[in-house]
């Protein structure tokens, strides 16, 4: 019911809307009119009369206003069709009904000005007859002499126009029926007398004609405003219908929207109802197990009694006053009081010292306050008057606002360890003071390479700020290594962190540390440190000690051996060079500069030392001279160079004939020796030929070259080197005595036994 009442407030003030618009624009069609009246007298030949006007005035603002009551009967029929339980969202439907009674009023309007253009039609028919009959007539006065059937054709023509006209019962007719009677009269009898008749009857036709034409000029007005305002209705109505559709159908978006979010919002009502339901259920689970929870903190509340009281540590419950109200067995047994004596007595009045009273005092006001003190040191006194340490912690109990209600404290007695951590302390320092005295630098570093221990080696081996490095990490320190080789090192190559990462130890590792002074040589140990059972180091300890002056006397050492090594090569070299020497003078010494033949001096220590061999090893030898022959006049004739040529073939020729135990030399000038070693007379003989021949045969470029020889052979340990040599030069000078390019052996001259200058037949030659 509320809806609809809701509904028609909307409506009444959709038609109240509607009704005021209305009037506004009637008002303005009331001026429009009037105007466009003017506007068309102005345009139109015709005359246009007030009455058109108004009476077009009339039409469109009582058409204007006609569909006032469509709009409100389509409104009642509405209101009439909703019912209250019906739907009361407003329907597009409805709204189709109520714009088509709203458009309907400038359909009439079209309508009418149809109708009015159809009257204007007709109006033209009569302004056409009324012309005809005013042309008939007039015709018929201007020709009276014409024959009476043609006079009678037009008058029949007139009276039926005029008849037509009568019939149309139109404006003006009335004026022209009785001016033609008489004029028909006049004429039918012949061309009347009286020519009054016939001007009366076309001044009566010409004021119909102009009647009817003011008449055609008001409707073709009234039509076409009627005209005009229907199109623009129409054309205005259309749009807000096609506006009032869109509105629509936004309307129906917007509730089909509110529809889904109602929807929404029902069913998140639904689930909280359905969440409030478990948390009741919950609530009275909860009530349930509340009484048990009771039940159970009595029983808590008797065992914390009973915990209390056998706990391992002497604990006491007091109250903010100090005073004791708890005292449990532990503390019975640790200071010699029961429960009895110790209730309701101070705690520094029961265990503590009196010159404590003011600290304990302090210290229980800030327990009450609500802070929890815990560790802290004190000297108590047990019943038997002796002193025990204590380690003390004090907690606040709560009520069950969280009010601090009590506090409870707990003591253990620690005098035993405190002797041992002084007895700690004092090997401590005794360890201290030994590691600080070490000359090695000594460093504890954990996993994390975190220095834990270092004395004062160490500290002037790896400090460079001057701080202390307990506690600090390797990479925060920036320790520079580099290895033996001097190439950079990372820390993760450090001994200390290899022994850490593969748990073995390391042993007088040789590495450079970069300081600010520069580099020094450090020898490191690292020695790991297990915990039992645990296979990988918890720390390493490191022992560094500073061999920089070591590595210095180490390199000038190592600088002085590449110094001597140098020295050695160069000594070694030199004594190549000078044996080389020795060997090239030595070679010299018993080479023959020209011929490279054995010199003089080879040929007499080697004729000596064969001379000795064939007397100790009884065997022959033999011994060659020989002169070139006539050499003087050579050298005189082509030159000492060509002579030195001469010399050098024979030299080569008698190398080339001579056999691998012959000793071939230069005896002086342009004479050579032979030593033939093992070879007896006979055998002399062949080789001494042979040498000749091959001489003699040799390729000589100026002209035949020869030369005399004269051979001896040694008889076993009878003869002398000087004797042999001068045998063989007596037999070569046999040789040249005889003729020259011959060969003569000292024996044959001998068997001759003559002197030889008396030699004078031909000497031998050898076969
Ligand atoms: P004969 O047949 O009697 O031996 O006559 P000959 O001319 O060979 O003897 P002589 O003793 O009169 O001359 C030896 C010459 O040999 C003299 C010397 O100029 C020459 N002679 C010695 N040694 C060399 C040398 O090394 N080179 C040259 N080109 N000539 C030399
Ligand atoms: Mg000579
Ligand atoms: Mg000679």
């Amino acid at each position: 019911m509320k809806t609809t009442a809701c509904t028609h407030a909307l409506w009444i003030q959709v038609a109240t809307t509607a009704l005021l618009k209305r009037l506004t624009i009637g008002a303005l069609i009331g001026l429009l009119v009037p105007v466009a009246g003017t506007l068309t007298y102005c345009l139109q030949e015709g005359p246009l009369t007030l009455h058109a006007i108004l009476q077009t005035q009339v039409h469109v603002t009582a058409l204007w206003y006609a569909d006032l009551a469509p709009l409100l009967s389509a409104y009642g029929w509405l209101v009439a069709s909703t019912a209250p339980e019906a739907s009361s969202s407003l329907r597009s439907s409805d709204l189709l009904r109520i714009i088509a009674a709203i458009t309907s009023i400038p359909i009439l309007l079209l309508i009418f000005a149809t109708v009015e253009t159809r009257v204007a039609m007709q109006k033209i028919t009569d302004v056409e007859l009324v012309y005809s009959i005013r042309a008939d007539a007039a015709m018929l006065a201007s020709n009276a002499g014409q024959a009476p059937a043609a006079r009678t054709a037009t008058l029949g023509r007139i009276g039926v126009s005029v008849r037509a006209l009568e019939a149309r019962d139109r404006v003006g007719t009335a004026q022209i029926a009785p001016a033609w009677k008489a004029f028909n009269d006049a004429w039918a009898a012949g061309v009347p007398a009286d020519s009054r008749v016939t001007a009366r009857f076309l001044t009566r036709a010409l004021d119909c004609e102009g009647a009817l034409k003011r008449r055609l000029h008001d409707l073709q007005f009234q039509a076409a405003i009627i005209l005009v305002m229907g199109t623009f209705g129409l054309i205005v109505f259309l749009i807000k219908c096609y506006k009032i559709v869109m509105h629509l159908r936004l309307v129906e978006e917007r509730i089909a929207w509110q529809n889904n979010e109602l929807e929404t919002r029902n069913t998140q009502l639904e689930e909280q109802k359905d969440e409030l339901r478990g948390r009741e259920e919950e609530l009275s689970m909860t009530a349930d197990s509340l009484s048990d929870v009771n039940q159970l903190l009595q029983q808590a509340s008797h065992r914390f009694e009973e915990l209390f009281q056998s706990l391992p540590v002497a604990c006491f419950c007091f109250d903010a006053s100090g005073r004791i109200f708890e005292w449990n067995r532990t503390s019975e047994t640790q200071y010699g009081l029961t429960t009895d004596q110790a209730f309701q007595r101070t705690l520094w009045d029961a265990v503590g010292l009196p010159e404590d009273a003011e600290r304990v005092q302090e210290i229980t006001r800030r327990v009450f306050e609500g802070e929890v003190i815990e560790g802290v040191e004190w000297t108590h006194v047990r019943a038997d008057g002796s002193l025990c340490n204590i380690l003390c912690s004090m907690f606040p109990l709560r009520g069950a606002e969280g009010e601090v209600a009590g506090a409870i404290s707990a003591n253990v007695d620690i005098t035993d360890l405190t002797r041992a951590q002084e007895h700690l302390r004092d090997s401590e320092e005794r360890f201290r003071s030994a590691i600080h005295s070490m000359q090695e630098g000594l460093l504890l570093i954990d996993r994390e390479h975190t220095v834990r221990l270092s004395n004062h080696a160490a500290e002037r081996i790896f400090g460079t700020d001057g701080a202390t490095l307990v506690g600090r990490q390797a990479e925060e320190l920036n320790w520079k290594f580099v290895g033996e080789d001097g190439a950079d090192m990372s820390l993760e190559q450090w001994p200390a962190s290899i022994s850490l990462n593969s748990g073995i130890a390391q042993h007088e590792v040789v590495t450079g540390l970069q300081r600010p002074g520069g580099l020094i040589w450090l020898s490191t140990n690292c020695a790991p440190l297990f915990h039992t059972g645990d296979p990988e180091p918890y720390s390493v300890v490191v022992t560094v000690t500073d061999i920089t002056q070591r590595k210095q006397y180490e390199k000038k050492l190592k600088e002085q051996m590449v110094m001597l090594n140098d020295a050695h090569a160069k000594l070694e070299m030199q004594q190549a060079e000078l044996l080389e020497a020795n060997a090239r003078l030595r070679a010299l010494a018993t080479l023959d500069g020209l011929t490279g033949l054995k010199n003089h001096r080879s040929f007499q220590e080697r004729l000596d030392l064969e001379q000795q061999r064939a007397a100790r090893y009884n065997i022959p030898l033999s011994l060659i001279f020989l002169d070139v022959d006539k050499f003087k006049t050579y050298n005189d004739t082509y030159g000492h160079p060509a002579g030195d040529e001469v010399l050098k073939t024979v030299a080569r020729t008698l190398q080339n004939e001579a056999r691998v135990t012959d000793f071939v030399a230069r005896y002086g000038g342009e004479e050579f020796a032979i030593i033939l070693t093992n070879t007896d007379y006979a055998g002399s003989l062949v080789v001494a030929e042979r040498f000749r021949a091959a001489i003699e045969t040799a390729c000589w470029k100026e002209r035949l070259v020869t030369a005399s020889f004269g051979v001896t052979t040694m008889l076993p340990a009878r003869q002398t080197a000087a004797s042999l040599i001068s045998e063989a030069d007596k037999a070569l000078y046999w040789s040249k005595q005889h003729g020259r390019n011959r060969v003569a052996h000292l024996l044959d001259l001998s068997i001759s036994d003559s002197p030889l200058e008396e030699v004078s037949s031909e000497p031998r030659r050898a076969a």
